[in-house]
């Protein structure tokens, strides 16, 4: 059913705006998965949230605020409930905030023809197209070691457009717009830095512009990890502001909706523990220390569970009792390619969130876990959809399905339609992040 805009009260309208608004700014502030990870870090501090170390011991009470990250990145933010979690069971939601992306080699500086440029590897599988020709800035995290012996991390963001990566004319690739964009990230991705005139003059030039970026000495900084980001701000779009675009709202929205949820409901008394999972690594497999096949999430269960007077018995029983929704975006229905979308579960932009089912259980939906989320958006007064993959085309995946089968909880793999999934700008539904952001709230506030 279509959606009906026209039909959404004015009240419900101005608060999907103000919502909307909130995650535009959250997304401009999060270039790179280490920006995103910080920017949810901000919003619990803010919120009341108190960091953990993991290398110490926990020590938590129920009603309390915590939040641990691991190597930067990934982050879990949780509320212990009135009930230990033997009794009061976990319930989580997880989402990723890794993105598509070009990332920097780690011998970056490349010099051709009187041009400096920087070597890129790609991070997962972006739509190369659409990173030609837009202005580009440079961010992520350096390691530093000021005094020779210590290491720190910093983040940097060179918000300026200081690369580009020029196209070829159309007169140099005359089928281009016949056979598509084809593109060799090696030799023609060559993403331009500066000009120089003899190729002896700029020596270390890019390290340079780290060092002054981080203001230290460019011999301080011992690696990277560094990420290029379209400096385009996140906007509305469409006659009424009912579409948001960005960079990243694969799965950042989403990261944003679960924290948004958490400090809705973080008074609300729970007998269960209350969890939101921000994982790295998810676009390049989770097979990584803090990804979703790592012992993060099963190891802070577990810790808390312990810390919280239960044993190992009482952690596995409280597995038994939790309920993980892992969130991450879905593809709407494009109206230039209606015949990639299944005719029965083909989502709409502001039709509202969707669940994912696949029968070879890409996703980790079932048809209990399905009816998890359909009565969350029917207490929360929202739509819901339905996304199934043709029969004859293969499925994405994502968290779902690995953590399910790690911690063998109920598992509902959800997400908000979008267009242009893995563009270096995509196109999201202004309603369908608030109808999200509700039905979680009414997920953690049980
Ligand atoms: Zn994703």
């Amino acid at each position: 059913m279509a959606p009906n805009i026209a039909s959404t009260d004015q009240e419900t309208k101005i608060k999907a705006w103000g919502m909307a608004a909130d995650l535009l700014a959250f997304l401009d502030a999060s270039p790179s998965a280490y920006h995103g990870a910080a920017t949810l870090v901000g919003r619990l501090e803010t919120a009341g949230f108190k960091r953990i170390d993991e290398r110490e011991p926990f020590a938590i009470e129920p009603g309390g605020r915590y939040f641990i990250q691991r190597n930067d990145t990934s982050v879990i933010a949780f509320v212990p409930g009135s009930r230990p979690p033997s009794s009061g069971g976990f319930h989580l939601v997880a989402a990723h905030t890794d993105s598509p992306c070009l990332k920097l080699k780690p011998q970056a500086e490349q010099v051709s023809h009187g041009l400096i440029g920087l070597g890129i590897e790609l991070y997962g599988s972006p739509v190369l197209a659409t990173w030609m020709d837009r202005d580009l800035g440079l961010c992520g995290r350096l390691v530093l070691s000021p005094d020779g012996t210590s290491l720190s991390s910093r983040l940097i963001r060179l918000h300026r457009p200081v690369i580009s990566i020029p196209n070829a004319a159309l007169h140099m690739n005359r089928q281009v717009n016949q056979e598509g964009l084809k593109i060799n990230p090696q030799t023609e991705m060559w993403p331009i830095l500066a000009a120089i005139e003899e190729e002896s003059a700029q020596p270390a030039l890019f390290g340079r512009l780290l060092a002054s970026a981080a203001d230290v000495e460019p011999e301080q900084i011992l690696g990277f990890d560094l990420v290029l980001f379209d400096l385009q701000p996140a906007s509305f779009a469409g006659l009424e502001e009912e579409f948001v675009r960005s960079g990243r709202l694969d799965n950042l929205s989403m990261c944003h909706a679960a924290s948004t949820a958490l400090v809705a409901a973080v008074d609300c008394a729970s007998e269960a523990t209350r969890l939101a999972v921000f994982y790295d690594s998810e676009e390049v497999g989770s097979l990584t220390a803090q990804g979703a096949r790592s012992n993060l999430v099963p190891a802070i269960l577990e810790r808390i569970a312990l810390a919280l007077g239960d044993d190992r018995q009482g952690y596995l029983q409280a597995l038994a009792s939790s309920i993980l929704i892992s969130a991450d975006n879905a593809h709407a229905l494009h109206p230039g390619y209606v015949e990639k979308s299944e005719p029965n579960h083909a989502p709409l932009l502001n039709g509202g969130p969707v669940i994912k089912t696949h029968a070879g259980r890409a996703y980790a939906t079932d048809g209990y876990s399905a009816a998890l989320f359909e009565r969350l958006c029917r207490g929360a007064q929202v739509p819901c959809q339905r996304f199934v993959n043709r029969s004859d085309s293969p499925s994405g995946s994502t968290i779902g399905s690995m953590a399910s089968a790690q911690l063998g909880m109920v598992t509902v793999d959800v997400g908000n339609p979008q267009l242009a999934m893995h563009s270096i700008r995509e196109m999201g539904g202004t309603y369908d992040h608030y109808y999200m952001v509700q039905a979680m709230t009414v997920f953690f506030s049980d």
